[in-house]
């Protein structure tokens, strides 16, 4: 019997002429996911990708791949046969077994999109819905909430028999829209953050501040994680570690204390604007979210903005820490973020930090000191990791 996987497109199948480089995109990145399980042979057809394996291997791990790929609308494992009613009866009860045995109700959805066949659509799924409660008599059809649908779809190329669809993880293929530099740091925002935007078709790099020996080398190694983690989503991730304890002494000696994390965030976004005119990103992106602590009310978002030179996406601005939260779980970083190893926001942190900063008093307060000779040096002395998907 040959098995194939369907991944289905998402959004892209809306796009016009230029949908070409979007299926390009996703086909690239979905070799790279799968490369590690085995060889596969592709061929794309009527918004779909066909990925067939070379060789015997077991299927499972290759679709749970397929959902964390952005691009992709539904994944489906499918049994082809000749576009034969009489074959596709014969031969399917066998191969949707497991899964009929395991269930108690269930239906037949089908779909013609060769209308050369000789049965309609509603024809199929009686004819194949009898064949199955023939060959499995425990089975009852519920066409409203069944435990199992069955798809058959009739295609150019033959018929493809599932016994259910997975969703797939939607937005468009990471690459399609440029790159972003993501403030990452090791909270559950953030990743969070890189998630959101790699949905929206970004590569998605990352860029964190450390503060030794004020924060520790396991506060580093959880963000390293994360970076690990995200590949799944985000594909290959760089990570820039910025040196950043001399930056925040001299914040803590020179600027009025219940401006630190202001002016922080602000030095912070300069030395991300520097790092993005070097290596070409065309955004920021932080894990924000509005009213959640004291620095991320609108007038010191207000202040972060002024400091920053490109655009600064924050995806998870109107989002409350339980919708962040669930997100965070759903992409396997929850545990990791709330290890609990101090970041250097938390380093100095004022007692009664100014909720409603006003820009002039921040840059004046700011001009006290000259940070310039300071983030010349931190941006000089990052060190760049870099993590690969699938490894
Ligand atoms: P998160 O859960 O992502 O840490 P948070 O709720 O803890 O967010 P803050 O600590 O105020 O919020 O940080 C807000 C944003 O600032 C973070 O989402 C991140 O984008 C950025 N940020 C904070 N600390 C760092 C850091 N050490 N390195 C890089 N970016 C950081
Ligand atoms: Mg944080």
């Amino acid at each position: 019997m040959k098995e194939v996987i369907m991944a289905k497109y998402g959004e892209i199948a809306l796009k016009g002429l230029n949908k070409s480089t979007f299926e390009d995109i996703l086909v690239k990145n979905i070799k790279r996911r799968l490369k590690p399980l085995g060889e596969f042979e592709y061929t794309r057809r009527q918004s779909t990708i066909y990925i067939e394996p070379i060789g015997e291997f077991d299927l499972d791990p290759a679709v749970k791949r397929l959902c964390t790929v952005f691009g992709i609308g539904a994944v489906q494992r499918c049994a082809v046969y000749e576009k034969d009613m009489d074959v596709i009866k014969a031969k399917c009860p066998e191969y949707l077994r497991d899964t009929l045995e395991a269930a108690s109700t269930f239906k037949v959805e089908a779909k013609r999109s060769d209308k050369s066949f000789p049965l309609k659509t509603p024809d199929i799924q009686v004819e194949l819905g009898d064949a199955l409660l023939d060959a499995f008599p425990h089975l009852k059809v519920d066409v409203h909430e069944p435990q199992v649908t069955v798809f058959c779809e009739i295609r150019d190329k033959g018929a493809y028999v599932s016994a259910g669809r997975t969703a797939g993880a939607g937005g468009i293929p990471v690459g399609s829209s440029g790159k972003a530099l993501l403030l990452l740091s090791g909270g559950i925002d953030s990743p969070v953050a890189a998630y959101m935007m790699a949905k929206r078709g970004l590569i998605v790099d990352g860029i964190h501040f450390q503060s030794p020996p004020y924060t520790s080398e396991r506060a580093l190694m959880k963000v390293q994680t994360l970076c690990e983690k995200l590949t799944a989503y985000c594909g290959d991730i760089k990570l820039y570690c910025v040196p950043f304890t001399e930056i925040q002494e001299a914040l803590r000696d020179n600027c009025p204390e219940e401006y630190f994390t202001v002016i922080m965030r602000r030095l912070m976004m300069k030395i991300a604007n520097r790092t993005a005119e070097s290596y070409g990103y065309g955004a920021l992106v932080t894990g924000e979210s509005i009213g959640q602590v004291a620095s991320q009310t609108l007038r010191a978002i207000q202040c972060t903005d002024a400091a920053a030179k490109f655009p600064v996406f924050r995806p998870v601005i109107g989002m409350d820490k339980k919708e962040i939260t669930d997100i965070a779980r759903k992409i396997d970083t929850f545990e990791t973020s709330v290890l609990p190893y101090e970041d250097c926001c938390t380093v100095f942190t004022p007692k009664h930090p100014k909720t409603r900063p006003v820009l002039s008093e921040i840059e004046k307060a700011e001009s006290a000191f000259d940070f310039q000779p300071l983030i010349n040096e931190a941006v000089e002395n990052m060190t760049v990791y870099r993590y690969k998907v699938g490894e």
